[in-house]
């Protein structure tokens, strides 16, 4: 039986760096540094940040692609379009919701969410329960030390094209701008494992991250992937990790998961 519970029983890390092979565009929402309509998300010092909520909206994207090929369940946040019923669903909630507000014992609540939940929202978090994956923000290693400005045109969507005169420009940061991260997993299963490593290699074959994807920005591979696991539960491993947060190298632990996951045809429940 699953038994995703609040207790820390283990903990995966895995740390790596994301490279840019073109510049890339997170927006801040507001105007930029050098007056243009677009500005990009930067520290009060001018860094670059590459937030890991960015990061994890497109990893996430990834596992529920990624999902069936593994015999897991994803809703895509819409039961009706996925068939699958979960409590990330707004009308499927509002319907089961009374019934989740009687179960009074904790216990009894984790295991109804069970029931309720589709693989990946059980990873990633759904409006009933925490997430147990964690993306850093992006710890900046490398950069150009510089912003350039690209210009755009406004499309109109009727005619699909260029409205006279309506230009706009924006902010990016170049190419080759380099972050590390982090991602942690708190108690995962098995298959949930081999769902990050069918995800992380996916990253690893390089992805699109930020806006104007389709104008080839925002090009960016995962490297230098390193895996980590502490196991609570082991005296020696709790007490190394409680007292230097000394984990154990795990590199092969992603691979190994997926491939049982693929072998014994997705079987979990
Ligand atoms: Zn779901």
């Amino acid at each position: 039986m699953k038994n995703n519970n609040k207790i820390f029983r283990k903990k995966v890390k895995i740390t790596g760096n994301l490279v840019f092979e073109t510049a890339f565009h997170i927006g801040s929402g507001k105007e930029g540094e050098l007056a243009t309509d677009m500005g990009v998300l930067l520290e009060r010092d001018g860094r670059p940040i590459l937030p890991g909520s960015s990061l994890k909206g497109n990893f996430r994207s990834f596992a529920e692609r990624l999902a069936g090929y593994l015999g897991l369940k994803a809703c895509l946040l819409d039961s009706d379009l996925s068939g699958v019923k979960c409590v990330s669903d707004e009308t499927y909630r509002k319907g089961v919701y009374e019934e989740f507000k009687e179960i009074k014992q904790e216990r009894k609540k984790l295991e109804w969410l069970q029931d309720h939940v589709c693989d990946v929202c059980s990873l990633f978090g759904s409006p009933l329960q925490a997430s147990r994956i964690f993306f850093s923000d992006g710890l900046l290693l490398e950069w150009g030390r510089g912003l350039q400005v690209r210009d755009g045109v406004c499309i109109d969507r009727d005619t699909e094209t260029a409205r006279h005169g309506a230009k706009y420009d924006f902010e990016v940061v170049p190419r080759g701008a380099a972050f590390k991260i982090t991602i942690e997993i708190e108690n995962p299963e098995d298959y949930e494992l081999a769902l990050v490593g069918a995800a992380l290699a996916e990253w690893e074959h390089g992805f699109r991250l930020g806006g104007f994807t389709s104008r080839g920005l925002g090009k960016v591979c995962f490297t230098d992937r390193k895996v980590e696991k502490t196991d609570y539960t082991d005296a020696e491993q709790l007490m190394d990790y409680l007292i230097s947060h000394k984990m154990t190298p795990a590199d092969s632990l992603l691979d190994k998961s997926l491939e049982d996951q693929l072998l014994n045809g997705g079987n979990h429940a």
